[in-house]
């Protein structure tokens, strides 16, 4: 659910301001750390799983907690590599924080969780909004956030590439090929400017590992790409088990800890009633259904059968 954000944004920093072009670097590199993408996608996921709780249904009530979870992940890690962007580290400090019309390329590259903790696409776009408005108010920024987890949501539960090109096209962004995008592709922070371009390197793709590679290859915001990219593959392919453990060589003691919560999310998915899709042979649910309306519960009533699809 975060790992695979997580792996772009690590694999990605070391080329954030030092881009290289093509895909035949090493993967994990003595220079590479976590940055502001794996705290924050953090952050929202921490937020997300309070407010699921709580079954806040109005923005006023579930701003406050994407606030309190983005300041609080932000106070205690003041200083990833890159650092933050200057406007997002005042609002970090600030005891009354307001959102700066922001269409930064920030909003898209936290949203990994929004596009696995709800249950239709209808849901994912509203907590996408809610969780890019207390910074990211401006439309483009709402716009990066909603198409990114719109995006993952589509990616694990259709997995279908073509669906997810015309749903991130409808948004507006063109999408044109990495290879023509490419060469004349610069740094740039923008949602508009990076997430058509994230998009597409998934889109391109042949495995995981080579949709990060894509991402990295296209220059620009390295991590920040990376981590877009990522979060969609990580949906539409899974991460090879081996990559998970690379990447947490990079992470803090508490980092890792606290990640440890993907296996929480699942008893929480559980104890929610909200709960994956029904991968039960005889059950006719083929979508996103609850335990009550899983026909083999009864006979099977084991997690795993669920935890396996997670
Ligand atoms: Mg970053």
């Amino acid at each position: 659910m975060l790992y695979g954000a997580i792996i772009g944004d690590v694999v990605g920093s070391r080329f954030e301001f030092n881009n290289y072009k093509k895909k035949d670097f090493d993967l994990f590199h003595y220079n590479c750390s976590y940055t502001d993408d794996t705290i924050m996608s953090i952050a929202i996921y921490d937020a997300c799983r309070l407010i699921k709780k709580e079954g806040y249904e109005v923005y006023e009530q579930a701003e406050q907690f994407f606030i309190n979870s983005m300041q609080t992940w932000g106070r205690n890690y003041p200083n990833p590599k890159g650092g933050y962007g200057n406007s997002f580290y005042y609002w970090l400090f600030n005891d009354n924080p307001k959102p700066y019309n922001s269409f930064g390329n920030g909003a898209a590259m936290r949203v990994s969780a929004v596009g696995w903790m709800f249950d239709t696409l209808e849901e994912v776009e509203k907590y996408a909004k809610w969780s890019a408005k207390p910074t990211h108010n401006h439309p483009e920024g709402i716009k990066g956030a909603q198409s990114v987890a719109g995006a993952i949501f589509l990616a694990r539960t259709t997995h279908d590439k073509k669906k997810i090109k015309k749903y991130v096209e409808s948004y507006g962004y063109k999408l044109k090929s990495c290879n023509f995008i490419r060469p004349g592709y610069q740094f740039d922070v923008t949602c508009q400017g990076t997430v058509p371009v994230a998009v597409e390197a998934f889109l391109e793709s042949k495995s995981f590992e080579d949709a990060i590679r894509l991402a990295i290859s296209m220059g620009g915001d390295s991590d920040t790409i990376g981590a877009i990219t990522g979060s969609i593959a990580e949906a539409y392919y899974g991460i090879p088990e081996e990559l998970i453990t690379e990447c947490q060589k990079y992470l803090p003691e508490e980092l890792l800890e606290k990640l440890k919560f993907e296996a929480d999310y699942k008893a929480d998915m559980w104890s929610y009633n909200k709960c994956a899709i029904c991968i039960h042979k005889n059950c006719p649910n083929k979508d996103i259904i609850t335990k009550e309306k899983c026909l083999d519960f009864e006979k099977e009533p084991n997690i795993s059968i669920f935890e396996e699809y997670l």
